[in-house]
């Protein structure tokens, strides 16, 4: 067993300890691990309610409750992968084109190394310099997008960048393959029917939340694993679960996943080839005793949950470096 393993809570209670996520061991020296976990508390990319600056934190601070072994996926991520919180972006709270170069950078650094980046927002925008650097590690890499919102939109009040444009920015880029792109819980008041144009003309294949309730999570599971050749990035925006389940969040939009179908969402990744991820949008101050946060805290678990039984189903045991 690796020395990342969280902090034993039969020697140290859970709520006892500086809380870094699960209480795992941090630390910035890549070469040990398979997975960081990288908080990025940056919120001036939001449009209505802000506060997800304080998104890592306050889900670090809910994640130390989870226990170390997944029944659902039978594994215990951390005896299979390497994971470490390896701290925080130090953004720049008032420069979102600033802030990207240094996303773009740590995570960057993260995947040079041959490292997962497991991200926690911070807001929506964040996902487009995320994207940057994985894309420059893989060519253009395939989506499962959870959101209410499909975050293609052209501009806000005359900025290409904020929390509703990264998507459409992505593929303007290429950094995505759209072909394999899939939005899931889509949902809610838009400003016109030609707000979808932009995705259908690139090809994205979008589930509304209502495809959910009527064809079933099992339906969409399949969508999910018609992705499965190639690398894939999964965004998930706690806006796609329903306000009921997760109010702390900025632009909340009712009839949503509930947190159960998310977690079952997640868990759908198994055998995908995932090569990044990010959780973002809980926004703590518009949160109600935590639940949000420990959705999302929970959502990052099934993620390294889903990372390590896709590492036991391939049995691509990447060699240990650094240490022995
Ligand atoms: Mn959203
Ligand atoms: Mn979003």
């Amino acid at each position: 067993m690796s020395d990342f393993q969280p902090a034993d809570s039969f020697r140290s209670p859970r709520f006892a300890q500086p809380a870094t996520f699960m209480r795992l061991p941090q630390t910035r020296d890549y070469a040990q691990l398979d997975v960081a976990l990288l908080g990025i508390p940056f919120d001036g990319g939001t449009s209505y309610r802000p506060g997800p600056r304080f998104g890592p934190r306050d889900i670090r601070q809910h994640s130390s409750l989870i226990r170390p072994y997944n029944p659902s996926l039978k594994v215990s991520p951390f005896e299979v992968v390497r994971v470490a919180d390896v701290g925080d972006v130090d953004v720049n709270p008032v420069n979102i084109e600033d802030t990207y170069g240094r996303v773009e950078r740590a995570v960057g650094d993260i995947l040079a190394a041959n490292v997962i980046p497991v991200c926690v927002g911070g807001d929506h925008s964040l996902s487009l310099p995320i994207l940057r650097a994985v894309a420059a590690q893989h060519g253009p890499v395939g989506m499962v997008h959870i959101d209410s919102h499909q975050d293609m939109w052209e501009e806000y009040f005359g900025n290409k960048y904020f929390h509703g444009t990264p998507f459409r920015r992505a593929i303007e880029e290429k950094l995505l393959d759209t072909r394999r792109v899939v939005q899931i819980g889509i949902r809610g008041p838009v400003y016109a029917e030609t707000d979808f144009d932009f995705g259908r003309k690139h090809g994205v294949r979008t589930i509304t939340a209502e495809q959910v309730a009527h064809e079933g999570l099992a339906w969409v599971k399949e969508q999910i694993l018609t992705l499965r050749r190639g690398p894939v990035y999964v965004s998930f925006d706690i806006d796609g679960v329903d306000p009921a389940f997760a109010p702390g969040t900025g632009t909340p939009e009712v009839g949503g996943l509930t947190s159960r179908e998310a977690l079952e969402l997640v868990r759908a990744l198994v055998g995908v080839q995932l090569v990044g991820a990010d959780v973002v949008e809980v926004s703590p101050p518009y949160d109600h005793a935590g639940i949000t946060s420990m959705l999302a805290a929970n959502i990052l678990f099934e993620m390294l949950s889903v990372i390590a039984a896709t590492r036991l189903q391939t049995q691509e045991t990447k060699p240990h470096k650094g240490k022995a």
